[in-house]
């Protein structure tokens, strides 16, 4: 959580379900240093909602039916 480019910005950022468009947290996990890690912890978890890893919940159950 330390490296994650989201630290500190506004969380609603990442939760497109509240109205909020997800461009800019998607350009936030573009340059973040532990994508990776992050899109697996979500992928991992079919529960977690919200834009992890450059991701939409949607963009993760596909990933998760092509595995
Ligand atoms: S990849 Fe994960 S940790 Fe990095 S900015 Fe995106 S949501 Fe935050």
């Amino acid at each position: 959580m330390e490296r994650a480019q989201c630290r500190g910005e506004d969380r609603a950022l990442f939760f497109p379900s509240l109205g909020r468009d997800p461009v800019k947290a998607k350009v936030l996990c573009s340059i973040c240093p532990v994508r990776q890690e992050c899109l697996d912890y979500a992928v991992a978890d079919a529960e977690i909602v919200g834009i992890w890893g450059g991701t939409s919940a949607r963009e993760r159950r596909r990933m998760r039916v092509v595995a």
